[in-house]
């Protein structure tokens, strides 16, 4: 078959692909040169995507109550009971919670019917969790939620300031691009976080800011720049208001945000010097209390110094989803109503004469927070949830399972049957996956692509606007949603960008209303707005000037029987819940569990030992997590990911431990800032079994699972009596060898063919072997040696590979670090020749420099030693 050209589901960099499909739903995934958000580079999800496109897992029917059911009774039923809690409780008893997941044609009749037929603002979007923060500061300095850069400036910028951003892992491409502009023109790099994350060490200067810190930062380098003459006060002259006395009333020292005067004066001088300055602001800068004020921090900079609109110069916000965007254009937000527009009078009649609808949200809805907190309180009573897992997550999330619990209906549209907040539903409807949709997203840089089918829709499955549509429709409003095409939603949505916009909001893309459906198939990518909307120094506020905001450092305060700041995060080859990622043993070879990371001076005065199991309590909610020691931490401050759910271990929930604090203004929760304490966690034993066939774990009081080659890896740890039959498959050849004095047990199954079933390894004090090996053995050519499997390596095999780094070739970190000392490499291009690792998709070259690192640094120390 032919490639065809569709967008990366993963993150906001919003990678083209070039797929082509094959049988049995194969594909092969490469980039596409010609998209301009990464010209063929993928990282390590991008490229993996064909291991997460199976149907293993998939909802493919809708449901009702936990039994396969017919589209016309779960329409039905969803209308009926959306209906009729409306005409009963009014607008605001019912909401929706979607996600940018959703394309934007899916996004605009989902906030085209809460807004203009049901009546009420209640839609809000897990981006609310992602960047709200961003988009509050842009309508606040700007008058409208516009990104003000596109990549091109990256590659144009002198100095990047990277705040509250692993790059290098969450946004790979982007960090590809700023390698490259670092070799191509030298530019400065400054990391500000507080982790010395991959991207952090790469930095030429990384600043270690305390928690919550930038403000104090930020306005402590606003005030040096001024006290240094390096104001553009022509800039401030012709395009910028200020608030009376902003200068006398900006407060923030370098103290206050943790870090040294050395390091700032070096920021400060670089920022006075360099012209072509791109500050790039993330997940770290937004999930905060103070999101909002540290998006107007960074921004007045920008502003005050005319660093804006012009090449390699701007803020710039990143998405961390593939059409957070496309959501906010529409209006997916509960504080927006619908293309960049708000709730003013004259808006809310421009938006329902467009719709020609029956009614009109009359002011904003409820925040994701409160929206949950108000179905807890039982004043919310119906929920649809698309396309996300707020049971995850979202903040305090056994508070929020608690809410889907009690609230009256829930209906949840997935790809995927069984998900944590499928648990709780009373309808389940199934929805196109990645592979299978049409549609439009728009990446961070303001461009929009077409997402594009692989594969024709399996089961029942439906487009997530066909079924909104048909709710709608049953819902009475059958008119208004009659668009028979994702084509045909997408010219609507167009038409009310321009709709009385007489140019006060620059998102005007009315002229692509008029697109034919062969337009519209043969779409290529294009930005709206330009490379840089503020080109003209010309702003969509009244006046059209933009506005400096007064901001001010705030203590955040804490609970002193919490001593540890929690900071949460994404892992390089993992997404958001797993739900895809999850399904790749490719990207499951990462990082296999969910790991604590602790300083290690902090390890030892609260008694954690590196690897081992650690409880992590907040004052609502407790986790465990597997120890890693980290210099890379502050001390004080700990780190866990974001992305283990119910499906892939029991215990090692990020978001159960983050509480409900948000920011005022945009609603968006504090995740990276959490109050918890850590205490090791005693078990009497512990093992690793591989399997074909999932197992009972009910005497686990640790578990995670991972996808594998074949089959699937458990790590497991329990108290006592350890139930070793419920864990193995019941037929098949046992083979068994046994240690009493480490208490160790190993047991493989082969079935009737010779292949291996399963593999348990399970020891009260001693060491469990590397995984690795065994796991090959899952094969399904393979005919393991029956005492090799039981010493849990190859006959001869002396090795460990170690933890992998290059998922792409399988190269572990103990293989690297060992053919970088054996073969003198001396730099990552030479690792790649020699070891292949890092030379596909480029994910983990920052590990690997850090590996070069520290063998330098080792040898450094062995000189030293021997002078
Ligand atoms: Fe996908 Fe990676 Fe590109 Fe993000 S950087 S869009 S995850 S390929």
């Amino acid at each position: 078959m032919n490639a065809i050209r569709t967008t990366c589901p993963y993150c906001g960099v919003g990678c083209g692909i070039s797929a082509t499909p094959g049988a049995n739903r194969s594909v092969d995934i490469a980039g596409d040169l010609e998209h301009p958000a990464n010209a063929g580079r993928l990282c390590s999800k991008g490229t993996h995507l064909a291991e997460t496109v199976g149907l293993e897992g998939r909802l493919l029917y809708p449901e009702i109550q936990g039994a396969r059911s017919d589209w016309d009774s779960a329409l039905t039923l969803v209308a009926d009971r959306f209906s009729r809690t409306i005409a009963k409780h009014g607008p605001d008893s019912v909401a929706l919670y979607v996600s940018g997941q959703l394309l934007t044609e899916d996004y605009y009749v989902a906030n085209k019917l809460m807004k203009g037929f049901i009546g009420s603002a209640n839609i809000d979007t897990n981006s609310r969790l992602c960047m709200a923060s961003a988009v509050a500061a842009h309508n606040r300095a700007f008058g409208e939620d516009i990104v003000p850069c596109s990549y091109d400036d990256l590659a144009a910028a002198d100095l990047i300031l990277l705040v509250g951003s692993n790059t290098a892992w969450c946004h790979p491409v982007i960090w590809q691009q700023i390698e490259a502009a670092r070799a191509a023109r030298g530019s400065k790099l400054v990391v500000i976080d507080p982790r010395r994350t991959e991207t952090a060490a790469a930095a030429d200067l990384h600043l270690a800011i305390r928690p919550d810190g930038d403000v104090a930062l930020f306005n402590a380098l606003l005030k040096a720049v001024h006290r240094r003459g390096a104001i553009d006060e022509d800039y401030l002259a012709a395009h910028v208001d200020l608030p009376d006395d902003f200068w006398a009333n900006l407060t923030g020292s370098p103290q206050e945000a943790g870090v040294s005067s050395e390091d700032f004066e070096t920021l400060a001088e670089w920022v006075c010097a360099i012209p072509r300055l791109v500050t790039l602001f993330s997940q770290g800068a937004n999930q905060s209390v103070q999101g909002t004020d540290k998006g107007n921090a960074i921004i007045n900079l920008h502003l005050a110094t005319g660093r804006i609109g012009a090449p390699g110069a701007g803020p710039f916000s990143i998405t961390g989803q593939p059409n957070a965007m496309g959501g906010r254009e529409v209006g997916g937000l509960a504080s927006m109503l619908a293309a960049h527009m708000g709730f003013s009078e004259e808006e809310k009649r421009t938006a329902q004469d467009f719709w020609q609808s029956p009614t009109i949200a009359p002011a904003p809805g409820r925040k994701a927070v409160d929206m949950f907190r108000d179905i807890y309180d039982g004043k919310i009573k119906a929920l649809w949830v698309m396309a996300t897992n707020p049971a995850v997550s979202m903040p305090d999330a056994k508070f929020v399972r608690e809410a889907l619990a009690r609230c009256d209906f829930v209906a949840v549209s997935d790809v995927m049957h069984h998900t944590d907040t499928g648990a709780y539903a009373d309808v389940k409807l199934p929805a196109l996956a990645w592979a299978e949709k049409d549609g439009m997203v728009t990446n961070s840089e303001r461009v929009v692509s077409r997402q594009r089918a692989l594969f024709a829709p399996p089961g029942e499955a439906k487009p997530d606007w066909w079924i909104i549509n048909e709710v709608a429709a049953h819902m009475g409003f059958g008119k208004a949603f009659a668009a028979s095409s994702a084509a045909d939603i997408f010219r609507e949505y167009c038409a009310q960008t321009g709709y009385r916009n007489d140019g006060q909001r620059l998102l005007d893309i009315s002229s692509w209303s008029e697109i034919s459906d062969a337009d519209y198939a043969a779409w290529r990518p294009r930005q709206w707005g330009g490379r840089s909307p503020f080109a003209e120094g010309r702003y969509s506020t009244a006046n059209g000037r933009a506005q400096m905001i007064a901001t001010e450092p705030k203590a955040v305060c804490h609970d002193d029987e919490f001593p540890l700041r929690l900071n949460s995060g994404r892992y390089r080859d993992q997404w958001h819940t797993m739900t895809r990622t999850g399904l790749s043993p490719t990207l499951s070879q990462h990082l296999r569990e969910p790991l604590v990371a602790i300083h290690p001076d902090d390890a030892a005065r609260f008694d954690i030992a590196d690897g081992a199991l650690t409880r992590v309590t907040a004052a609502h909610a407790a986790a465990v997590f597997r120890a890693l020691h980290d210099p890379g931490q502050r001390p004080g401050e700990l780190f866990v990911p974001m992305h283990w759910t119910d499906q892939h271990g029991n215990i090692g929930r990020a978001n159960m431990l983050a509480d409900q604090r948000v920011d005022p203004i945009s609603g968006q929760p504090g995740f990276k800032n959490g109050d918890v304490r850590i205490a090791p966690l005693q078990t009497d034993w512990k093992a690793f079994l591989v399997t074909r066939e999932k197992p009972e774990l009910e005497d686990a009081v640790y578990w995670t699972a991972g996808a594998v080659g074949s089959g699937l890896l458990y790590e497991l740890a329990g108290q006592g009596a350890v139930n070793v039959e419920a864990l193995l498959p019941s037929a098949g050849q046992r083979m068994e060898a046994f240690d009493s004095a480490r208490g160790t047990r190993r047991i493989a199954v082969m079935d009737d063919t010779g292949r291996l079933a399963a593999a348990l390894f399970l020891t009260r004090s001693g060491e469990l072997p590397s995984r690795e090996w065994i796991i090959g053995q899952l094969q399904p050519d393979e005919r393991p040696d029956n005492l090799a499997l039981l010493a849990g390596r190859a006959p001869g095999q002396i090795t460990d590979s170690g933890p992998t780094v290059c998922v792409c070739f399988n190269v572990g970190a103990k293989t690297l670090l060992r053919g970088i000392a054996e073969q003198s490499l001396a730099d990552v291009d030479a690792v790649g020749k020699a070891l292949s690792a890092g030379t596909n998709c480029g994910s983990c070259r920052p590990a690997i420099a850090a590996l070069l690192e520290q063998v330098e640094q080792r040898e450094g120390e062995i000189a030293i030693a021997a002078e």
